[in-house]
């Protein structure tokens, strides 16, 4: 510890730097394993992480603990009780707060109704959750904010159809009003990160992320970077063509991905015929059970994600392909006709793909945020 603080990672840079952000993502290492990584002999190592052993920014775990054979390990890890991270997700309906470690491990999780839509009340609403959130015994490092919607590289939301918004300063209006250092971004790309930093994507090289729900998501990750623009937040992969059969969009696309895949699109096409309204979860429950409408319906939209999954897989040469979102059960339920599907799909010479299905909820969508915030923390604002 410095007199003025924890220690910092703003000062470091170049091998001392790599040694601390590999030690945070794929922490914690025998020191062997660190240094085979990053290709540096052992005393380089020893040179490197010095200084970071004695500001307390890593920590030695015991090697009493750890030892084999007699020769210690010492795995390194970082000091998880330095630093706290909030995020916030923002859905068109609630805010879902977190605190988080700095290997974003959610600590405290609140949630608020989000009633007036105005930009105002809004930066009001989550600055008062921030507020609350940060008021803990230890300072809050920095704080992200995730919306979807498109959102440019200076945190302002160009448009939000959730929460039907155009041109909102919207992280200047945080920074008014909570006086703290605010990154706002696109939901997507805030768990396409938190995949990559600390999730199912910690250890591949390339990967993508769809997820499926209200809307569909895609975020993509390729040879350890995240592929993104200021379009990432506008629902790309939305109305990718999968059914030539299947109903129409909202924009009219005859079986597009929001026409096959979204809840509300799958709950319509079992319910219309039914004559009632069916949630989500019946949906599926029916199908498993052998209702033949909603056994089609959930039999097609899962082919139709199984010729999703084969694109990406086709087009992008990634090593593994991570299905989340509210709506994820589909690939439970209707597991056999998306992998028939992606099989149907893919080259009988390609390796199979890598599929994993990653339940998470909106906590873990907050999660994403602070992620964000972690990565303008310790990659700094470059
Ligand atoms: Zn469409």
């Amino acid at each position: 510890m410095t007199d003025d603080g924890p220690p910092l990672w703003t000062p470091l840079h170049g091998a001392e730097h790599r040694v601390a952000l590999e030690v945070l993502i794929h922490g914690p290492l025998p020191r062997s394993e660190l240094a085979r990584r990053l290709d540096l002999s052992a005393p380089s190592l020893t040179r490197l992480t010095r200084p970071l052993l004695e500001s307390g920014l890593l920590t030695s775990a015991d090697p009493a603990q750890h030892g084999s054979n007699g020769r210690p390990t010492q795995p390194l890890d970082i000091n998880l009780d330095l630093h706290r991270f909030v995020g916030v997700k923002l859905t068109g309906d609630v805010a879902y707060g977190v605190v988080t470690t700095i290997r974003s491990s959610v600590a405290e999780s609140l949630e608020r109704p989000l009633i007036d839509h105005r930009p105002d009340a809004v930066a009001e609403l989550v600055a008062e959750l921030i507020d609350q959130l940060a008021d803990g015994r230890d300072p809050v490092t920095a704080v992200g904010v995730a919306v979807g919607g498109k959102v440019l590289a200076d945190g302002s939301v160009a448009s939000s159809a959730y929460l039907d918004w155009t041109d909102v300063p919207f992280q200047r209006l945080l920074e008014e009003r909570t006086g703290r250092q605010v990154v706002v971004a696109n939901d997507l790309v805030a768990w396409t990160e938190a995949e990559h930093w600390f999730g199912a994507g910690r250890d591949v090289d390339s990967f993508a992320l769809l997820t499926i729900g209200t809307g569909i998501g895609y975020g993509l990750v390729v040879h350890d970077r995240i592929v993104s623009s200021e379009d990432s937040g506008v629902g790309l992969a939305g109305h990718f063509p999968l059914d030539a059969l299947g109903p129409r969009c909202p924009d009219g696309h005859r079986g597009c991905a929001t026409a096959m895949l979204t809840i509300g699109s799958i709950c319509s096409s079992v319910g219309v015929p039914l004559g009632r309204t069916v949630g989500y979860d019946e949906c599926l429950d029916l199908a498993a059970q052998g209702h033949p409408i909603a056994g089609r319906v959930v039999h097609d939209a899962a082919a139709a994600l199984g010729v999703l999954v084969a694109a990406i897989a086709n087009l992008t040469q990634v090593d593994k392909i991570i299905l989340s979102g509210d709506g994820v059960r589909l690939a439970v339920v209707g597991a056999q006709a998306m992998d028939e599907a992606i099989r149907a799909n893919r080259s009988t010479w390609a390796s199979d793909v890598d599929v994993v299905v990653d339940p998470s909820g909106f906590i873990d969508w907050a999660r994403g945020a602070a992620v964000m915030a972690i990565q303008r923390y310790v990659l700094g604002d470059g």
